[in-house]
């Protein structure tokens, strides 16, 4: 049975439309920091999983997740009712592309979230290994509203000489009101960090996002001499869809 079934330990509301939630961790269940697992909940004998980011670090003992909730959907309509007690099926397969191992070591890495797709970021900024390989980290968070920037306060207390944290919230009155990606193509990222622009020799891109954020990043990147890491772990930006549009 490739499903464990796992125990909901905390749930934490972040806005009317994002929560996370803990679980126990599978004995055995081993992961590279940034990857992600399928998850689910079992009604009338029928499980209904979808692929999830691990937002907790692989040397904690339980297993922490960020979800989306839409109302219509099929998982989360249902996950975002679940409580501490209640089950829900961890898959014992985690993958993933967002991991060290698809970054070289280079001057800055720039982590680039949407949404919930800030994820696996989370994971690896909770890790100092992170860090060892790169001068600094820059992480950007785009959200609609002030609310979904989930774990604020927390990433804005690893910041440092080696960690930056730009939150951009484009829907609300806000310091920065930029979508990463425009941010990052137009230039204005670097003038707001004031850090040089990125370069693919010197710097490595990770990218979680909607999918219109990932085509318009991957087009950017692929015109201007970036390349997608590939099997062999060579390349200088890597990506994870942070989920799939339906369109029915
Ligand atoms: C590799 C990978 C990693 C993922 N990691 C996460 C994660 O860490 N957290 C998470 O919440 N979701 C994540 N997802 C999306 C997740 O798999 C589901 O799509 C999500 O839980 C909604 O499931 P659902 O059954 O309720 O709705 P679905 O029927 O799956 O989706 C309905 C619609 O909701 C929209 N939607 C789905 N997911 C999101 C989202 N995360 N943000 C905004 N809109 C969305 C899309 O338009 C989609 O067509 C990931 C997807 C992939 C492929």
């Amino acid at each position: 049975m490739p499903y464990l079934q796992q125990t909901v330990t905390d749930v934490h509301p972040w806005s009317p439309n994002t929560f996370s939630i803990k679980l126990t961790r599978p004995d055995g269940f081993d992961f590279t920091n940034g990857e992600f697992v399928t998850i689910g909940l079992r009604q009338g004998g029928k499980l209904i999983a979808r692929a999830y980011s691990i937002v907790s670090t692989r040397d904690t003992p339980h297993l922490e997740f960020l979800s989306i909730h839409v109302p219509e959907g099929e998982l989360t309509s249902q996950l975002v009712q679940v409580r501490p007690g209640d089950t829900v099926w961890v898959n014992s397969k985690p993958t993933g592309s967002l991991t060290l191992k698809h970054v070289q070591p280079g001057r800055h890495l720039y982590m680039l979230a949407t949404g919930t797709g800030l994820a696996p970021f989370m994971s690896l900024v909770r890790d100092a290994q992170t860090f060892s390989g790169f001068e600094k980290v820059i992480l950007t968070h785009s959200v609609r509203t002030v609310a979904e920037l989930a774990y604020r306060e927390e990433l804005e207390s690893l910041v440092g000489d080696n960690f930056m944290y730009v939150p951009a919230v484009t829907r609300e009155p806000f310091g920065f009101n930029l979508r990463c990606s425009d941010a990052f193509i137009s230039g204005d990222l670097f003038r707001h960090t004031k850090l040089p622009p990125a370069t693919p020799s010197n710097d490595r891109v990770m990218l979680c996002g909607n999918p219109e954020m990932n085509r318009q990043m991957r087009q950017y990147l692929d015109d201007n001499n970036w390349t997608m890491t590939n099997h062999r772990g060579a390349g200088n930006y890597t990506l994870e869809a942070a989920f799939v549009a339906h369109h029915n």
